[in-house]
């Protein structure tokens, strides 16, 4: 019977990781837990979040700027375009380049909680394509940019999507970072899609270890990546019961994991929502080891 490959047998992956900017002092604490105990992994680079339209400005820039002072890590700061001028959000890239930060991870955001849908700001940069082009006139930045592997939710159609995509290769992202999926098959098949339409940039599977269930439901339903039922079932009865639930997390995400690198995907950007213990063991699956001593 063919099975997964011994974890052994394959080169361990290149990884990234995930956080959100804290918005209290115990937050912080265990964001910088988190990076303490993942920063030994030696990611290729750590990317932090940027709240809803720029909601986060300064606690990004607060958390990114603390990366580069205290860790060995390689930070990303993600930045979105909605409500701001390309003044203002070219300003924001000029601080990041003169802290020593080189790599961006540049996407549109969406319209504030409360209104009906995106609308570009009159002197903004109207979606992540020119949010691109605009971050090379910058500085020679890296630049990281959004993929959906189901389609962006409000995409006129797939096909659509996929050019927006090539559009933002074009513009000059050297990489893409994908939604979270759960259904393999439908990322895997979105690789061959991404091939065919001429992308050969790295398309870097978003990995999200499920340990609350109930939120995952709830949000995938905002964002268009879809809750197969069978995982329904997985986590039934397990509301009041987190211990349980992280463990079918950990199993879930590995055999996941496994698959996606058995069909030769060797970099994976995990989503921590800031908690190290799923994504720590998850790598460590993978065959990531220590490398590095947490410089914290
Ligand atoms: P775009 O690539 O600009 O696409 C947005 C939509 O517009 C798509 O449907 C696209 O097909 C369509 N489109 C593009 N160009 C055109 C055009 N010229 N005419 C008509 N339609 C067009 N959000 C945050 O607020 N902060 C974050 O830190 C953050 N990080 C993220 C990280 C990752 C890896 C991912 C996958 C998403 C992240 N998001 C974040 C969410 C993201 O901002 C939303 O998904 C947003 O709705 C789209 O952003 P985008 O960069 O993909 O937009």
């Amino acid at each position: 019977v063919a099975g997964l490959p011994v974890p052994t047998e394959l080169p361990p992956p290149a990884l990234s990781f995930e956080f959100f900017p804290p918005r209290t002092e115990a937050l912080e604490q265990q964001l910088w837990t988190c990076v303490r105990r993942l920063e030994p992994l030696a990611p290729r680079f750590v990317s932090v979040t940027y709240g809803a339209g720029g909601t986060t400005q300064e606690r990004t820039h607060a958390t990114v700027a603390r990366l580069v002072r205290e860790t060995s890590l390689t930070p990303a700061a993600h930045l979105t375009c909605v409500g701001a001028s390309r003044g203002e959000v070219d300003d924001v890239a000029r601080r990041y380049w003169a802290d020593g930060v080189r790599h961006i991870v540049a996407l549109r955001g969406d319209a504030p909680a409360g209104e009906a849908g995106y609308v570009p700001h009159p002197d903004g940069y109207a979606y992540a394509a020119d949010l691109v082009a605009g971050l090379r006139k910058v500085g020679d930045f890296e630049i990281s940019v959004a993929a959906y592997p189901e389609t962006h939710p409000t995409a006129s159609s797939a096909q659509h999507d996929l050019d927006n995509l090539k559009r933002k290769i074009d513009a000059g992202a050297t990489r893409a970072i994908t939604q979270y999926f759960f259904d393999t098959e439908v990322f895997l098949r979105f690789l061959d899609r991404c091939l065919a339409a001429g992308i050969t940039v790295p398309i870097v599977p978003g990995i999200l270890p499920v340990s609350n269930f109930n939120q995952v439901r709830k949000f995938s339903a905002m964002c268009g990546a879809s809750v197969p039922g069978w995982m329904g079932k997985l986590f039934e009865g397990l509301d009041d019961d987190p211990d349980t639930r992280r463990m079918v997390a950990a199993a879930l995400a590995a055999e996941q994991v496994r698959l996606l690198q058995a069909n030769g995907v060797d970099e994976f950007h995990f989503y921590t929502l800031n908690r190290a213990d799923l994504t720590y063991a998850i790598a460590h699956i993978l065959g990531a080891r220590p490398k590095v001593a947490a410089a914290l």
